[in-house]
């Protein structure tokens, strides 16, 4: 099928990274690829003629039959070239979470040029572009902005050499290890590939990019800065999100819960500091976060539903600063994930019992108890309607060739995303995967066990132009299905 030859699209990026090497076989010149795609539109042309849906062809396209969704990947193929330029750019300039001031200039230029109606400084660096077209659905669709503190070790051409400091002061690379830079390009080739297909549908476009979403704050943010009071309320509400445990240029979707809420918990374990020596004079905070840190382990392995995963982990016990002394505090950092809002009061109930329920054991007075602080930076889960998961998933099959798309189990990973359909669950929410793993590396970690590069990692270079010319063709299916006329 046609769309089979979208796999075929060179990776032109000369990469020194771990994926170099499997890619250079591919590496053919652009010219000849669009050259052999249009030949395969053509062909695919006659033979899906029976089933074309009856849209006019687009400008590029060569023959005058072809259907909507070819003219759509037609469109994608031209554009791969500008596509890939501003992934680089974006790429090499990554900006920290809430300080994406060049990224979010950058982009709202683009996307006036569009005849946008664009708002700037939504939520602090968000952006928000309107596009009316006459009566019908609001549509909202995100792109995140914000980069990660990483240091680039991908040895791609275009890594970022940025450095700069975090809040806290840390001195830090910077690096796009998120892909966030792939969902901004496909989300400015989506606004083109709409713009210029508007005599193809009805409504209105909410096409927002959103800083902060590594901190759990953007979508926060621009929901209080009144982004459904200021614009259009949405009615519809989709984004993707790169993925690095799916081959490049596949499609993953997850109904219901797809990611988890993010909790970050602070226990601060107080005791009675001493000499190491002299143990009885003391309330050592060391066994008392000790027996903490073991009793929390049962909260999921016997509290919990097993059919209801949920996590508690202890990333950092901090304690004392030297042998022969007895600290008079421990500070215990956790990560706690779960799905439902039950679950998570449960958890957060439970972490606060067993930390009392110890410190009363160890003999810690009353005015000693462990301080528990939820932390403000809350991601709650990502929530997909079933019901329009599964619609837009059927929208997604028909338009991609058949293994492309496929169901994808939930995650234990955090999205703000989730925070625009809980704002007003009368929206329907779609987020999606896209895979980014070249499919010889995917090959190769199935024979050999080996582990690939997982988001946030400064070894993940996702083969970007599969990830962004298969999300720009998904998104603007989406789109022109939600916002369809008739
Ligand atoms: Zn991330
Ligand atoms: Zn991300």
């Amino acid at each position: 099928m046609f769309r089979e030859r979208g796999r075929d699209t060179p990776f032109r990026d000369a990469m020194k990274s771990p994926y170099a090497a499997a890619q250079q076989g591919r590496f053919i010149d652009m010219r000849h690829a669009l050259t052999a795609f249009m030949a395969a539109v053509s062909l695919s042309s006659i033979a899906s003629a029976q089933n074309a849906p009856d849209s006019a062809a687009q400008p590029l396209t060569a023959t005058a039959s072809m259907p909507a969704q070819s003219a759509i990947a037609a469109d994608v193929a031209k554009d791969l070239d500008g596509m890939m330029a501003l992934y680089r750019d974006l790429h090499a300039s990554p900006e920290l979470s809430g300080q994406e001031v060049n990224t979010a200039a950058k982009l709202a230029k683009r996307l006036k040029a569009m005849k946008f109606d664009v708002s700037e400084k939504v939520g602090g660096t968000g952006v928000v572009a309107v596009m009316k077209n006459g009566n019908g659905p609001v549509l909202l669709i995100r792109a995140d902005m914000d980069g990660l503190p990483v240091v680039e070790q991908t040895g791609l051409d275009f890594a970022s050499k940025v450095r700069t400091k975090t809040p806290e002061g840390v001195e830090t690379g910077v690096m796009h290890a998120c892909g966030h830079d792939t969902h901004m390009t496909a989300f400015i080739e989506t606004a083109k590939l709409l713009v210029a297909r508007k005599d193809e549908w009805k409504g209105t476009l909410v096409m927002i990019l959103q800083p902060a979403e590594e901190v759990g704050k953007g979508a926060r943010a621009m929901l209080e800065d009144g982004l459904y009071n200021r614009f259009p309320r949405p009615t519809h509400a989709i984004a993707f999100h790169d993925a690095a445990n799916l081959e490049a240029g596949t499609i993953g979707y997850t109904p219901g819960y797809a990611l988890a809420n993010v909790d970050s918990i602070d226990i601060r374990v107080r005791g009675l500091g001493g000499h190491g020596a002299y143990p009885q004079t003391t309330k050592d905070p060391i066994v008392l976060g000790s027996r903490i840190v073991t009793s929390l382990q049962t909260l999921v392995s016997r509290e919990q539903d097993p059919q209801d995963p949920a996590v508690v982990t202890v990333g950092s016990f901090q304690a004392g600063a030297k042998h022969n002394i007895i600290p008079d505090e421990a500070l215990l950092l956790l990560t706690v994930r779960s799905y439902s809002d039950e679950t998570r009061a449960k958890l957060i109930e439970g972490i606060k019992r067993i930390s009392r329920g110890e410190a009363i054991a160890a003999g810690v007075p009353e005015d000693k108890m462990p301080l528990i602080t939820v932390k403000d930076e809350f991601t709650p889960s990502t929530y997909n309607p079933p019901e329009f998961a599964e619609e837009m998933a059927g929208v997604l099959k028909g338009n991609f060739a058949d293994g492309r798309v496929v169901k994808t189990p939930a995650a234990m990973g955090g999205e703000d995303f989730g925070r625009f359909y809980r704002a007003d669950k009368s929206i329907k929410s779609f987020i999606f995967w896209v895979g980014g793993v070249p499919a010889d590396k995917m090959a190769e970690a199935k024979a050999n066990g080996a582990a690939l590069p997982s988001l946030h990692s400064p070894f993940w270079a996702p083969q970007a132009d599969k990830v962004v010319s298969t999300a720009s063709e998904a998104m603007t299916v989406l789109a022109l299905d939600i916002l369809k006329k008739n």
